[in-house]
């Protein structure tokens, strides 16, 4: 039932619009009203013009009855007078008047039609105990009443009090008088009220409407402000922060919107850097390369030694050139999420001996010592393949940015939550405002020296990026012209 309605909610698109809300909330509280109002005092009318009907034929009644009782009409009812003034009434009234002796015998009936007939019902019996009644037939369109006709201590008669009559001791009910009143006349003024109050009723809803409609469409215009204001940014008209301060929650939602335009914004133009960055150095070797082609092409007979040491430049450039793809492409697949991580548990001590034992023939070429120290042995769950490029990259480049007859020293350590990998070593160093950079795509401290010893600038991104997909940190500290030391610190157990 409940996904059905959510159906029914999400193919009307009127009935998910604000606009629809405010125009009906509007109605609905515009016509209900005097909707109520109408019925209500209609019904006050009624229920006054009833009372009062009610009370003026009871006073009548009462000196009727009196005059029964002074005109022994309940004995005989020969009185032309009385006869007179019954009819007088029931043709006033437009009803019916029958009077009960006290053998419950209907001795008068206006219509003649139950005269001689015995009549007990309810209301007769406790009339005859003193207590009169009255009946609004609405349906009939009659007020019935019953009205007893008593005699009084001092010898004269009186009737009751309208509703409730209790009878005094001296007081004796004689006979009951049961009236009928009709309330045509009550009708037919109620019936001009309403349709004076529904003409205006209808006056009223045509206004409301109108107003509704208007209220509607000025209400929401903001939002339509803001979508407008949106779509410009998205068709690229402008991409300067936008604003719609009409209400409080068009602003919250546009500076949400400027918020997120700002953050891409920095991404976008980041993603230009680096487009530029990486064309620039694909361009490099491919520029070098040409450079050694063409002066080998202009040589005519050129030896066959230039020849190969011009060939073997080429192929360093070509290898170059593929470094930096294959580091782009360990950068892109970093970028993606945590999703594409291949956990497992890994022991480290084990990895860090691997990673080391494949960098010990660099080492040697440059005249480096590498050193590696175990304060205890660790497994962690980890990316190997991810974990064994960083520790490649910084250890890398802790020989290639070392001296002549340096040392690396890689320090492993734990407690019950991470391990830390310390990648120390007695190189040239960093200076402390590059602290910062190292990390960015591309960025070198010294770009010559870097690219002679064959770096991409890309190794430390990399770098940074898988230890943050572990949830773990990097950190630098260095001297300058005396070394630098990377804090690697990664969880022991994966944090999904
Ligand atoms: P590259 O491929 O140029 O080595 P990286 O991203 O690995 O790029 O490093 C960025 C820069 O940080 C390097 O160009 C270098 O200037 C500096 N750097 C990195 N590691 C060290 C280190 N151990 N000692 C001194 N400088 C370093």
């Amino acid at each position: 039932m409940l996904t059905r309605l959510k159906e029914l909610f999400h193919k009307i698109p009127a009935l998910r619009s604000m606009k629809v809300y405010i125009f009906l909330l509007m109605l609905i509280m515009g016509i209900l009203p005097s909707i109520f109002m109408r019925v209500g005092i209609l019904q006050s009318y009624e229920e006054r013009a009833v009372d009062l009907r009610t009370s003026d034929t009871q006073t009548q009644f009462k000196i009727i009855a009196n005059h029964l009782l002074n005109n022994n009409y309940l004995q005989d009812t020969s009185s032309e007078a009385i006869n007179a003034e019954l009819e007088q009434m029931s043709n006033l009234y437009d009803g019916r008047v029958i009077i009960i002796n006290n053998n419950f015998r209907v001795v008068k009936d206006t219509y003649s039609i139950s005269e001689g007939k015995t009549m007990i019902s309810e209301e007769v019996i406790l009339c005859f105990k003193g207590q009169g009644s009255t009946k609004y037939d609405k349906k009939n369109g009659y007020i019935e009443m019953t009205i007893p006709i008593e005699e009084t201590s001092s010898g004269k008669s009186q009737t009751a009090s309208p509703d409730t009559v209790k009878k005094d001791n001296a007081g004796q009910v004689q006979g009951v008088m049961l009236a009928s009143v009709s309330t045509d006349s009550i009708a037919a003024t109620m019936e001009i009220l309403n349709r004076k109050a529904m003409i205006i009723e209808i006056v009223m809803i045509i206004c409301i409407f109108g107003v509704a409609v208007g209220f509607s469409t000025i209400l929401v215009k903001p939002f339509n402000r803001v979508t407008q204001a949106i779509t410009e940014v998205k068709d690229g008209f402008t991409d300067e922060p936008i604003a719609v301060p009409d209400y409080i929650e068009t602003e919250h939602i546009i500076n949400a919107f400027n918020q997120l335009l700002t953050q891409m914004k920095v991404i976008d133009d980041s993603r230009q850097e680096f487009v530029s960055n990486v064309s620039h150095e694909l361009k490099t070797p491919l520029t070098s390369m040409k450079v050694l082609a063409d002066s080998l092409m202009q040589q005519q007979d050129a030896p066959l030694a230039l020849y190969q040491e011009f060939m073997q430049d080429i192929a360093d450039e070509i290898e170059r050139e593929n470094k930096i793809i294959n580091d782009l492409l360990s950068l892109v697949k970093m970028d993606k999420t945590a999703a594409q991580m291949n956990i497992s548990s890994v022991d480290v001590n084990e990895l860090i001996e691997s990673v080391l034992k494949r960098l010990r023939p660099i080492a040697r070429l440059r005249d480096v010592e590498v050193v590696f120290e175990s304060i205890r042995p660790v497994t962690a769950e980890l990316d190997d393949v991810k974990i064994t490029q960083v520790f490649t990259n910084l250890v890398e480049n802790a020989i290639k940015y070392n001296k002549e007859h340096g040392w690396v020293k890689v320090l492993l350590d734990a407690d019950h939550q991470f391990f830390t990998v310390e990648i120390s070593d007695s190189g040239i160093g960093i200076p402390e405002s590059d602290y910062d950079h190292i990390f960015e795509r591309f960025y070198r401290v010294d770009k010559s020296h870097s690219r002679e010893i064959g770096g991409t600038g890309l190794g430390l991104a990399i770098t940074r990026n898988a230890v943050l997909l572990h949830r773990g940190s990097v950190k630098v500290s260095s001297l300058e012209g005396q070394g630098t030391c990377f804090t690697v610190k990664i969880p022991l157990t994966y944090v999904r």
